[in-house]
């Protein structure tokens, strides 16, 4: 009878199209954010960052202390767990925003929270103006503590003008009066 043997093989076709996703060694199509423990670096404070991002922050950290302003690391690397327990915290509203897990920067230890008050503050108008010589760019509207390590999608100014278009300050020392 031809009528099982056909019911035979639609099944077994039926299972030839699910069979990848079932095979032990498949891994689920799921979009992870990798972690990156063996790229960490740790910064002054004990947040880490990945080896770049790390590498550029003290750079531009150095930068700002040149200027007398300090950048103080709240949060850098997270681990998916941590991210975890701020997303929940964030739903019950007992936190600040968070990604979901999966979401955010943070887990790329591409992000970092910098301690900056409000837009007011020296502390923020100072990476306003000099985060994106360092590749580093604010990236959530509602968050100005929030800063992403993305050197190729951040536009360096142009020539001798800081990330705001205002003149770089001179270099050259100033000159003191003599007049005395
Ligand atoms: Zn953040």
């Amino acid at each position: 009878m031809p009528f099982p043997r056909l019911r035979w093989s639609l099944l077994l076709a039926l299972v030839c199209l699910l069979a990848p996703g079932l095979s032990p060694g498949a891994q689920p199509k799921r979009k992870r954010v990798k972690t990156p423990s063996k790229q960490l670096v740790t910064l002054p404070g004990g947040e880490s960052l990945r080896r770049d991002a790390a590498a550029a922050f003290l750079r531009m950290s150095t930068a700002a202390r040149a200027e007398g302003i300090r950048l103080w690391v709240n949060s850098g690397y997270r681990t998916r767990r941590q991210q975890r327990l701020l997303y929940e915290r964030y739903r019950m509203g007992l936190g600040p925003q968070a990604a979901r897990p999966g979401r955010s920067n943070h887990q790329r230890g591409l992000a970092v929270d910098i301690v900056v008050g409000d837009e007011d503050t020296p502390t923020y108008q100072w990476l306003a103006a000099n985060a994106c010589l360092h590749g580093f760019r604010r990236t959530v509207p509602s968050e100005p503590w929030h800063w992403e390590y993305r050197p190729r999608s951040t536009r360096a100014p142009a020539p001798g003008t800081d990330c705001l278009g205002q003149p770089l300050p001179s270099k050259e020392p100033e000159q003191t009066a003599s007049s005395s």
